[in-house]
């Protein structure tokens, strides 16, 4: 990509991306944001909208690039929502362009009997990214403070002694997560946290096109409409969770999910944002790696 183009790009990314990055959570409100968003683009702008897609999609694989060579930092993308906000196809799009190899997703659905049998945020310490990669995680220990909060039976199922589990749980638990991410970011692993924000409304709209249409009933889960009851608690429970857990160092993205062009666009800004910030480059080699490489060209340019 031509540099200015490239400058442009960027440009325009951080202006997607900085109106739904939330560094002081006590500030955030949920109401502030409105799901159905779309800054100041039209559905006229769609065309264009992909169009910029695509191209942010070409500069994500530059860096990821880059951030591979390098192998000094890690990036750690986990992706928050209610049921058909769209988690899986904004990784699936914005991730297209990515070497799989530099890149792994992990979902986690409900803990297993080896999973509850540890401390919550032992499944994801697992799979963590190495340096050099990009790791996204399809739900994640925030998990623990939203469904688990929601369903409190779920608390019971973890095995900690009655004692530990006082009024305060659920502030104990962010506090964790908190200094558990600022260690991250200290090791060089870059935390960025979206919460994808669909309406109940859409959700309805999008729960009813998986019954009617054929090749999308299998994603229909009769699960999700019970959660779907448990909205209100949802929303009380991801607004607190923001405000406790969004920092400098470890950001949430709270992004607007009804439209889905959008939500890709403002993703994809995001990630873009986030990797310009680390300047990113290859390598420079020593003078004696430089002799080196100059020597085997000599050789191979010497064969018969
Ligand atoms: P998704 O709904 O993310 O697209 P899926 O439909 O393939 O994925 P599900 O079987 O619905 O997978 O698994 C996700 C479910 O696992 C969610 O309802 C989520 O709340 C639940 N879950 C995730 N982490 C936990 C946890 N720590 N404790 C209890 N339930 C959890
Ligand atoms: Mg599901």
């Amino acid at each position: 990509m031509q540099s200015n183009g490239k400058h442009d790009l960027i440009k325009r990314a951080c202006g997607f991306a900085s109106p739904f990055r939330i560094e002081r959570g006590e500030e955030f409100r949920l109401r502030d944001i409105d799901p159905g968003d779309t800054l100041h683009l039209g559905s006229e702008d769609k065309d264009r909208a992909r169009e910029a897609l695509s191209m942010g999609i070409e500069l994500l694989a530059e860096f990821q690039d880059k951030l591979y060579a390098q192998d000094r930092w890690a990036l750690l993308l986990i992706f928050q929502a209610m049921d058909a906000a769209g988690k899986d196809g904004t990784i699936k799009h914005v991730m297209s362009g990515i070497n799989p190899q530099g890149c792994q997703v992990s979902s986690f659905k409900a803990p297993s009997p080896v999973d509850l049998d540890h401390d919550f945020l032992w499944r994801c310490m697992q799979q963590l990214p190495e340096r050099g990669r990009i790791g996204i995680f399809n739900r994640s220990y925030y998990e623990d403070t939203l469904v688990v909060r929601v369903h409190p039976e779920l608390l019971q199922q973890q095995k900690i002694p009655p004692e530990l589990v006082g009024k305060d749980i659920w502030k104990e638990r962010f506090r964790d997560i908190r200094h558990y991410e600022n260690y991250l970011a200290n090791n060089g692993i870059i935390v960025r946290k979206f919460f994808l924000h669909v309406s109940k409304k859409e959700q309805k709209r999008r729960f009813l096109e998986r019954l009617e249409k054929p090749e999308k009933n299998w994603k229909f889960s009769a699960n999700d409409i019970r959660e779907r009851a448990f909205w209100d608690d949802y929303m009380e429970a991801y607004e607190d969770m923001i405000r406790h857990t969004a920092t400098k160092e470890a950001p949430w993205y709270v992004v607007p999910a009804d439209n889905k062009w959008f939500t890709r666009v403002a993703v994809a800004a995001a990630i873009i944002e986030t990797l310009v910030s680390l300047d990113l480059h290859y390598p420079k080699l020593s003078k004696e790696a430089l002799e080196q490489l100059d020597q085997a060209k000599q050789a191979l340019l010497s064969e018969g």
